[in-house]
């Protein structure tokens, strides 16, 4: 496979756009360097780069692309949207459906508030809880990712970890002091936390089922302690559902876990592929905000019709009968091939799957903590990404990133990535 368009476009984009991406975690850094690819068209689990050649997609844009590439419902959608006038400034109709129909999924969501990205909403869900609270300090888990506010880019997973700065520069010491970090499942260091600074916690930050150090789901009863402790404290527990909204069940990663935050932070699939995040939750704590209380927060972008249309459209896919089960049985089908693989070559690796996602690691024999991922093989982790991509395969190019399973992935999309897998693995360079 060549990549000569690709290596071509992305020496121009480097002379005009910083480090030639518009997000780092699209750089190739964190797998041994090289010109990421360059992708002109999607269409269901495939996509072809500028040179022409075809992928299997598990990128899936990070998350969000969960109905596949140009689905024919959301682009319809999209494409309604746009001859209706992309932009008002006002309400909508769209905007009540879309709420109400999250609310029906997400019964946590008594009130929510449409705005621009995951970062936006988590931002925003800790501004409100520290007004609602009259408290400072956030509990956070370690390789976590919470998008890019000056708060949570502190011990930040996901792009910040592979790129070498989990503490970004540019956080003061004082904003970073506002932020304590204890590791995943790991209960005895949240409570000493917790004891600790009680009295000035104002919420505690959780990927229910982390995305951002690859996929790892809390112990079990760790999330039900969680909540215990903290609303024990008076602190609220907010739940960074960016990744975990719609990913494993039609609802949050609490529907599916049965626990139950104060607040919710989404993006991602709610927004089918357009840019959106969404925040909500308990209608006492979410009436502090403006324009019925004293916490601010607005949007010129906030609820624009392209993306709730889009969004709705997303949903009403996701609704079809069997979705989420289908996803579960193809993510099943390409764990156990890996895994045979794994065996049969014998290649120190460890899978964690839930449905229609999953990670690889190398050379670690669990993760169930953000030390685990940092200690598995990113220089092996690098060269398999690579020469998955030489095999038609698109991966996230970081070993801490998760596969992501569409609607739109056939059988034959899985027997194709495990023949390739098998491939990889017989090289002898990863035993
Ligand atoms: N929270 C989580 C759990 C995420 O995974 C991400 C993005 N990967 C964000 C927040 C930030 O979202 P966005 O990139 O849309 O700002």
């Amino acid at each position: 496979m060549q990549f000569k368009r690709s290596e071509h476009l992305f020496k121009e984009a480097e002379n005009v756009i910083l480090g030639g991406v518009n997000s780092p975690s699209r750089s190739y850094k964190g797998v041994g360097g090289g010109s990421p690819v360059f992708m002109k068209k999607g269409s269901g689990s495939r996509f072809i780069d500028e040179d022409d050649n075809e992928y299997i997609d598990y990128l899936a844009a990070y998350g969000p692309i969960i109905t596949g590439h140009a689905h024919p419902h959301i682009t319809k959608a999209i494409q309604d949207a746009a001859a209706d006038g992309v932009l008002y400034g006002t309400p909508t109709i769209h905007e009540n459906h879309f709420a109400e129909k999250l609310r029906t999924a997400i019964p946590s969501l008594e009130r929510v508030r449409f705005v621009n990205s995951g970062t936006e909403a988590v931002m925003t869900t800790i501004r409100v809880a520290r007004g609602y609270t009259g408290r400072n300090k956030v509990i956070k888990f370690a390789g976590c990712y919470h998008g890019h506010s000056d708060l949570v880019l502190v011990a930040a997973g996901s792009g910040p970890a592979t790129l070498g700065s989990p503490d970004s520069a540019g956080v003061t010491k004082n904003i970073a002091a506002e932020v304590i970090t204890v590791p995943f499942n790991n209960l005895a260091a949240f409570e000493d936390a917790m004891t600790q600074w009680q009295d000035d916690i104002a919420c505690v930050l959780v990927e229910p089922i982390v995305g951002n150090f690859g996929i790892v789901e809390p112990a079990p009863g760790f999330l039900e302690a969680v909540n215990q402790i903290t609303h024990d404290a008076g602190a609220l527990v907010v739940y960074d559902e960016v990744i975990t909204a719609f990913r494993f069940t039609y609802g949050g990663a609490q529907d599916l876990l049965g626990v139950k935050p104060d607040l919710t932070a989404m993006g991602k699939i709610i927004g089918g592929g357009l840019p959106i995040g969404a925040y909500g939750g308990r209608k006492d704590i979410m009436e502090s905000v403006a324009p019925l209380g004293p916490t601010y927060q607005a949007g010129t972008m906030s609820g624009n019709p392209a993306s709730i249309r889009s969004g709705i459209a997303c949903l009403e896919v996701l609704e079809t009968p069997g979705t989420y089960e289908e996803l579960d049985r193809l993510g099943a089908k390409l764990e156990d091939g890996i895994q045979q693989a794994i065996e049969q070559y014998q290649i120190p690796a460890v899978i964690n799957r839930l449905k229609g996602a999953m990670t690889l690691y190398f050379d670690v024999t669990e993760v169930t903590h953000y030390d685990d991922a940092d200690r598995s093989n990113g220089e092996k982790f690098g060269r398999f990404f690579k020469m998955m991509l030489q095999e038609g395969i698109n991966l996230a190019p970081s070993k801490f990133e998760a596969w992501f399973l569409t609607t739109a992935h056939t059988d034959d999309d899985i027997d194709a990535t495990i023949a390739a897998v098998h491939r990889v693995f017989s090289s002898g360079e990863f035993a």
